[in-house]
């Protein structure tokens, strides 16, 4: 059992948690890591299901936490065009026409969080617990008291909670969050196309939800299919050669037959955005403070934002000879990343709403401004560049 004192209390060590506690360690700060779970395992055999397309904003993040060549050299699969479509009309992305090499990577999630553990495990200033739990929380005096279930107590000026969507420490602070079932589940799964991926992200919107072929760098894709719960329920419950089937009906057959590689897993879709990011000496990262839909691939993206964004407030912070938890540079900090997660959660949920939507008008409408944009370069490229977080 100890006593410790520590700057930043991190609870959670999922991808923005680990990311947030190198980036602080990097800037000098001492971090307590806390993970309720045991260490992810990557393994070079076996695909995680979990994957996530990283933007070029995400991947200058990893870049200078140091972990990025060590995702390469592992396992990632860079994609160069985008496919979207709604069964009649269609919108491609080329990462040429922005002047870029490719729109993003394909990576699994337990890679880069493998990654970035190991890289705060060679940091001194990291403190590392897993599996650990939090237990109690106290405010006392410039700064928290806090209690894990192994007895130890930690005292730290910044607490961050970067422990997912149904996180405790947003629970414990009192912090309300805004939140929409979309009664969609998430379907993942690995599969193998009969026709090659072409390094091409697929989307086809479908009434009931969007389907996505991300491509892997073996040739096979990985599938995020958003479906009705119902639906989806029925799709888990199939047998490989029925899913497969349904699949690659759903996907119109445009990469010839499927086979699917993999068990399946449903994770369910909501949108959400916490009242408040800041509290006190309390911070919401990543997930705890926001989820959005994954039609664009966006969730971690912003996660990686928030600690970008947090990381240069507390140096500047700091830097002006400031506590860490100095009001006014928290409370800038969370402005500028309402702001820009606001526009992005509004913009999913719009284009959610108007692809599933079964009103004639609304599909005109979407099928006329989807051709608009297809022959409007300047459009794309700000899509584009707004994609990858330039
Ligand atoms: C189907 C699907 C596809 C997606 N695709 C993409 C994509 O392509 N691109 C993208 O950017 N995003 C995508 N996302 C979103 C992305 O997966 C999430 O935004 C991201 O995983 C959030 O990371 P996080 O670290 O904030 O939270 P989490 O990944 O939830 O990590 C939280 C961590 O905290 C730990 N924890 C939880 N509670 C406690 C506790 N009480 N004590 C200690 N530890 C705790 C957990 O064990 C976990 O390790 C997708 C999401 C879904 C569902």
């Amino acid at each position: 059992m100890t006593d410790q004192q520590t700057d930043i209390f991190i609870l959670g060590a999922g991808m923005v948690g680990s990311a947030a506690a190198l980036s602080f360690a990097r800037e000098g700060f001492t971090v307590s890591l806390i993970e309720a779970n045991e260490l992810p395992q990557w393994s070079e055999s076996e695909y995680n299901l979990r994957v996530c397309a990283i933007s070029a904003a995400s991947e200058r993040l990893l870049k200078n936490l140091g972990v990025w060549q060590e995702i390469l050299a592992r396992r990632v699969s860079p994609y160069e065009h985008m496919h979207v479509w709604d069964g009649r009309v269609s919108l491609d992305f080329d990462a040429a026409d922005s002047g870029q090499a490719y729109l993003g990577h394909i990576v699994e999630n337990n890679l880069i969080n493998t990654c970035l553990i190991m890289q705060c495990q060679s940091q001194s200033n990291i403190r590392l617990l897993m599996p650990s739990r939090l237990s109690a929380m106290t405010w006392v005096d410039n700064c928290v008291q806090i209690k894990l279930d192994s007895g130890d107590e930690i005292r730290s000026s910044l607490v961050i909670a970067a422990d997912g969507g149904n996180s405790q420490l947003r629970c414990l602070s009192r912090i309300k969050s805004d939140h929409h079932d979309y009664q969609q589940t998430g379907i993942v799964a690995r599969v193998r196309t009969g026709l090659s991926h072409q390094n091409t992200a697929w989307q086809h919107f479908l009434v009931g939800g969007p389907l996505a072929l991300l491509p892997l760098s073996d040739g096979s894709c990985s599938i995020v299919w958003s479906a009705d719960s119902m639906r989806a329920k029925e799709l888990l419950l199939l047998d490989d050669a029925a899913f497969s089937e349904q699949l690659a009906n759903a996907f119109e057959h445009r990469l010839g037959s499927i086979e699917v590689l993999s068990p399946r897993a449903g994770f369910p879709l909501v949108l959400a955005n916490a009242r408040r990011y800041v509290k006190d000496r309390i911070i919401l990262l990543g997930d705890a403070a926001h989820r959005v839909h994954p039609l664009a691939g966006q969730g971690v993206n912003l996660g990686f934002g928030d600690v970008a964004e947090l990381s240069s407030t507390l140096l500047e912070s700091v830097g002006h000879g400031r506590d860490i938890a100095d009001p006014l540079y928290l409370r800038r900090y969370a402005r500028r990343r309402r702001a820009e997660v606001s526009l992005m959660l509004a913009g999913m949920d719009g284009i959610q709403r108007i692809f599933t939507s079964r009103r004639r008008l609304v599909q005109k409408s979407r099928r006329f401004a989807m051709k608009m944009i297809d022959h409007a370069p300047p459009i794309k490229r700000f899509l584009v560049d707004r994609a990858l977080g330039n």
